[in-house]
């Protein structure tokens, strides 16, 4: 397909053939071809989508919108945010990854650890390469994380916030909706990681096909599971939603010290609350908590 027939295929097909090329390794290159993510999901939304101006009284003043990262990474270009679009990506864990992480119980599977850091770089090249894609066939692009201004901010509702939320900018790309963990729950599942690039091109958005943001979590849809509260090891998580400050003081030093003594490197991870729950792989059921007992 060409970029000017069907663009969003074309996007799609750029993410989907970089996930299937080299680069996509959870080891150092040509250890073993271990891939870091499974096959991703892509979703739009549009630059003008009230949503993003939501996000910033929302998330906070300093969130910015596809206009404003747009317009940080080209001044000199004049544009309107219809012209805008988000391009998201669900880069889904393996099933090796997932199969290990469901077996801990304190500390993060190997896999798990790699995927945060090592297959975090591997996200970064496909924002790199997304957005190379588009610039190259004149379509001017910005990966929000890849940005120079990009910093990590304190917000009173979610107390760490940054000036881009890849999950924010996914959901509004109808590719998933908020779990009680504040992960994304995608329709593959909520064990992934998010990519994204603004692009001056117009690609027809994404349908969202939920109401509400928690749609798809069953604590909040039926009053049911609240499963990830039981797999946090520190108490992080509870009917009150997910304390962020306990979490991270869990990921670093306790997970980053364990990661370098067992499995060599510098990383940190954890994901207990993303596995071995019913949304780890899918949108889940009622009938999916009763195989979570
Ligand atoms: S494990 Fe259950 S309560 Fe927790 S995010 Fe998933 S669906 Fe919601
Ligand atoms: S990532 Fe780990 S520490 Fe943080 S909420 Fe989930 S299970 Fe708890």
């Amino acid at each position: 397909m060409s970029l000017t027939s069907d663009p969003a295929a074309w996007v799609r097909s750029v993410v989907e053939a970089f996930c299937e090329g080299a680069e996509n390794a959870l080891y150092p290159a040509g250890a073993n071809g271990e891939r870091a993510w499974a096959e991703p999901l892509v979703g739009f939304s549009g630059g003008a989508d009230p949503l993003y101006e939501q996000y910033r009284e929302y998330v906070g003043p300093f969130h910015w919108t596809p206009l404003d990262v747009f317009g940080l990474a080209f001044p000199e270009v004049d544009v309107r945010p219809e012209e805008l679009t988000v391009i998201c990506w669900i880069l889904p864990q393996t099933a090796d990854t997932k199969r290990d992480n469901r077996a801990q119980t304190v500390y993060p599977a190997e896999r798990w650890a790699r995927s945060r850091i090592f297959g975090e770089q591997v996200n970064n090249k496909l924002r790199a390469h997304v957005a190379d894609a588009l610039n190259e066939a004149g379509h001017e692009a910005v990966a929000p994380m890849l940005c120079p201004d990009w910093e990590s901010r304190t917000s009173e509702r979610f107390v760490y916030a940054s000036t881009w939320s890849e999950r924010h900018a996914a959901y509004a790309s109808g590719l998933g909706t908020f779990g009680l963990c504040d992960g994304l729950i995608t329709s593959l599942g909520k064990a992934m990681r998010v990519g994204s690039v603004v692009a001056r091109i117009q690609i027809p958005p994404t349908p969202r096909p939920y109401a509400d943001h928690r749609a798809y979590c069953l604590f909040f849809s039926k009053g049911i599971c609240g499963k990830c509260i039981d797999r946090c090891p520190v108490g992080a998580l509870s009917e009150n939603g997910h304390d962020k400050v306990k979490c991270r003081a869990h990921l670093n030093p306790t997970t980053s010290e364990y990661v370098k003594a067992n499995y060599g490197f510098d990383g940190y991870g954890c994901g207990l609350c993303q596995t071995a729950v019913p949304c780890e792989s899918k949108i889940p059921t009622a009938r999916d908590v009763e195989g979570h007992g």
